[in-house]
């Protein structure tokens, strides 16, 4: 764990270099607008440790598939999201001395991360080979122009006279360093530099993305602008190179502006054409415009998803880094993107999609956003929907069953480890689920017909044929799965497993007989195109009725899997501290033998459909799994969390809500130099909404149970529901709740439903 963030409700602020954490900081700086993004990177040439990193939204690049041992299914490729051209660029020498960070004498230094504005900015003080200056830069991915980015760079000299040369560039020699075989993933195409602009072309090998990116620069001397440019042009690199006799006391500064424009985002138009007339237009309306349009952006942006913490900041800084994420790594305008686990902050898991979209982000989505967000997380998968037939084909399943990836992006899988490709098979279920969680959310009813029930009986059809009947049980079992809990496979009946794929038959059942009970001719429709028989149907029932749950009558609770009482229970907290977390000191081996969990698994159940079980039961088995759950996937604290919540049990749920929270900022797991937990951060959100304040929406009803953690004073947050923004604000001793629309909006807070007038507000004082 690091501790040297500078706690602030709105800034993430690294007050002195931290040379030996720059890459943690450079994933911390992150900026990105769902289009483009990049990692907190220096402007300047720096020779430390850094991990260059520039993203495009959409292209990736399938690099082939290195495993030990090859096994009949597994994918050709592992679909990558790119390092992409470097365009922050800027070089600066004092005469044959180039500025490096890393070999200068820092005398004063502050990087700081605005994310009420979506700002990153630099102040340096420093002294290289006797020469002192001042460094100060700023730079955004536009909120409001998704394919323009600004930088602006100052350079103030303290004692130096003489020459200084400064050069901005564009820089497509990039690699991914997560590349498989050490190749190069863009083909050169073009490239152009003039003194108006210049700009790199290239394209994807194999996937033949094609990519412009471009700039345009001018630097001023005490606000004069220079005229003395000129270019430089070497191999996928263009620049300008601006030589200047600076004084003692002199400020130079260069702002420059980017425009990364895909194929992916505009078919088959002039590339080149487009980058060069979005540049003049941003140019024309110039740095201050944009940056105020980009600020106003994000301040709205802000008025959907903020959540205040009172009382403690700390906190405060945590939700707010992670709600900053979120929107910057997904804006939800286009059906063909998802959200990576790292977003646009590093290269780790392929920056693909995993269930952890269904399961963790879409609420957040759902919650701060228009539904037509939320509903294009799911069109991805509809889209995707005869890729996930044809995954399943390949592994043996027939007549339309669908097995969606574990990773994707473009619904071909891409994962390769035996026991997790073919395997985790659960993840079916989560897709499933993601449309319920909608359909509740948003009643938008339609989406069923039009696309959800054509994935949930594909998906149906998969469950149908996956599981068998056990003659020697007399129960439909399913065997030889990975559940949640990575620290298992292979196993049989794996409870969550066994209730979420029941679950979907019962789901898609009633979803069926609701539509023929309201649309017959819409239900014949869809019967006839899907091809459901009678038999069919019948055959789902009779595995709903049957299906076989692992259970203990001594401890009387489901089994995480058949046999799982055989192991040694041990709780976790017997573990030496020097050994955790487990998966970076145990074999294998032995944390499969283990009892510890490495995530939420017949907790994620309990989560997941928590109607189904009474609060005695979630009581038993929290107490029997939470201290065995080592909690080494960011996904899971947040799911204890909600459910101790439930359970009353407040102290738990904040200890989990911490584990989450400052995850990234404090680099809890040691990780974070590799990019940021995205998917884990949707989950921190879904805490205090969902855990703390008890949210639930349940057939259009939007209701509260609210508590306060003890050091907080209070906390409020806005939400979407039905169109209409409503904002919560919840003390110890009181709840005020506002209707920010003009349509009233039917609430339930603890036991009483209420109509809140539009524009209206209710203060309830508690009674303790
Ligand atoms: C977790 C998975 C998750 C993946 C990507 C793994 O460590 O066990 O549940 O989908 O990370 O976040």
């Amino acid at each position: 764990m690091k501790d040297y963030i500078v706690k602030d409700p709105w800034k993430i602020i690294e007050d002195t270099f931290k040379q030996e954490y720059h890459k943690v900081t450079e994933s911390l700086c992150s900026i990105g607008n769902g289009m483009i993004g990049h990692r907190g990177n220096f402007e300047e040439y720096y020779s430390g440790e850094t991990l260059q990193g520039n993203y495009i939204a959409g292209i990736y690049y399938p690099d082939k598939t290195r495993v030990g041992w090859w096994k009949n299914g597994y994918p050709e490729y592992f679909a990558k999201v790119l390092n992409s051209a470097n365009w922050i660029g800027i070089d600066v020498w004092f005469g044959d001395i180039r500025l490096d960070l890393n070999h200068a004498e820092i005398l004063s230094y502050k990087r700081e991360l605005d994310m009420q504005s979506g700002i990153l900015s630099r102040q340096v003080h420093l002294a290289i080979h006797h020469i002192e200056c001042k460094i100060s830069t700023e730079r955004f991915c536009s909120y409001v122009d998704k394919e323009i980015g600004w930088s602006k760079y100052s350079i103030e000299s303290v004692n130096y006279s003489g020459p200084i040369t400064l050069e901005s560039f564009v820089d497509f020699n990039v690699r991914n360093q997560d590349a498989n075989y050490d190749e190069n993933f863009w083909d050169f195409h073009c490239q152009h530099i003039d003194v108006e602009w210049g700009h790199v072309f290239c394209k994807t090998k194999k996937t033949d993305f094609k990519v412009c990116a471009g700039f345009k620069s001018k630097v001023e001397i005490d606000d004069q602008i220079s005229a003395d440019k000129c270019c430089s042009s070497s191999e996928r690199k263009v620049g300008h190179i601006y030589s200047i006799d600076i004084n003692g006391g002199q400020l130079v500064t260069l702002t420059k502006c980017a425009a990364i424009i895909s194929e992916f985002h505009h078919g088959d138009v002039r590339l080149t054409d487009l980058c060069r007339e979005k540049l003049d237009q941003a140019t024309q309306e110039g740095y201050p415009n944009a940056k105020e349009k980009h600020k106003k952006a994000w301040l709205d942006k802000w008025i959907q998803s903020d959540i205040k913490i009172e009382g403690d900041i700390s906190a405060q800084q945590g939700i707010r880094f992670n709600i900053f994420h979120l929107n910057q790594t997904y804006t939800g305008t286009d059906s063909r993107l998802n959200i990576g686990p790292k977003g646009f902050t590093g290269e780790k898991y392929g920056g693909s999609t995993y269930w952890d979209t269904e399961a963790y982000c879409l609420p957040f989505y759902l919650s701060t956003a228009t539904s037509s967000v939320a509903k294009n997380l799911l069109i991805y998968r509809y889209n995707h929907l005869q890729k996930a037939i044809e995954n399943a084909a390949k592994l043996g399943f027939s007549d339309g069953a669908a097995l969606y990836p574990m990773v994707t992006i473009n619904g071909e899988e891409c994962h390769n480890e035996w026991e997790i490709t073919f395997e985790e098979i659960h993840r079916n279920g989560a897709i499933a689920y993601a449309i319920y969680d909608y359909v509740n959310h948003t009643g938008d009813m339609s989406y069923l017909h039009d696309y959800g029930l054509d994935v949930l009986v594909a998906i149906c059809r998969f469950w149908k044929q996956r599981v068998n009947w056990s003659n020697h049980k007399e129960q439909y079992v399913i065997l030889g799965v990975t559940g949640p809990n990575e620290y298992e496979n292979n196993v049989n009946n794996n409870w969550y497993t066994n209730y979420i794929a029941s679950w979907c038959l019962r789901y898609t059942m009633d979803c069926l007989s609701n539509l023929k009970g309201n649309a017959e001719d819409v239900y014949d429709e869809l019967i006839g195109k899907l091809k459901i028989s009678p038999d069919e149907l019948e055959k789902w029932t009779h595995i709903i009725a049957n299906m076989y749950y692992p259970y203990d009558e001594n401890e009387q609770i489901y089994l995480q899997q058949e046999g799982f009482l055989d192991k040694e229970i041990i709780p976790v907290t017997e573990i030496p501290k020097a050994e955790n977390p487990i998966n970076q000191h145990w074999s294998w081996d032995r944390i499969l033998r283990s009892c510890f969990i490495k995530q939420a698994d017949v907790l994620q159940g309990f989560y997941f459909f928590e109607d189904d079980f009474t609060d005695e039961e979630l009581s038993r088995h929290f107490d029997f799994y939470e201290p065995i759950t080592v909690h080494e996937s960011s996904l899971s604290p947040c799911v204890h969390s909600i459910l101790a919540c439930r359970l009353g049990n407040i102290d738990k749920a904040y200890e989990m809500y911490l584990r989450t929270a400052r995850l990234d900022v404090d680099d809890y797991n040691n990780d974070t130099e590799d990019g940021l937990h995205i998917t884990s951060m949707a989950g921190t959100w879904m805490t205090i909404t969902k855990g703390f304040a008890g949210m639930r929406v349940k057939e259009g009803l939007v209701t509260f149970d609210p508590t306060c953690p003890e050091n907080w004073s209070g906390y409020s947050f806005s939400i979407q529901h039905a169109g209409q923004l409503i904002s919560i604000t919840i003390k110890s001793e009181l709840i005020i709740l506002k209707n920010h629309d003009e349509n009233a909006v039917r609430i339930k807070l603890k036991e009483d439903i209420f109509e809140l007038n539009g524009l209206e507000s209710k203060t309830i004082v508690l009674t303790r």
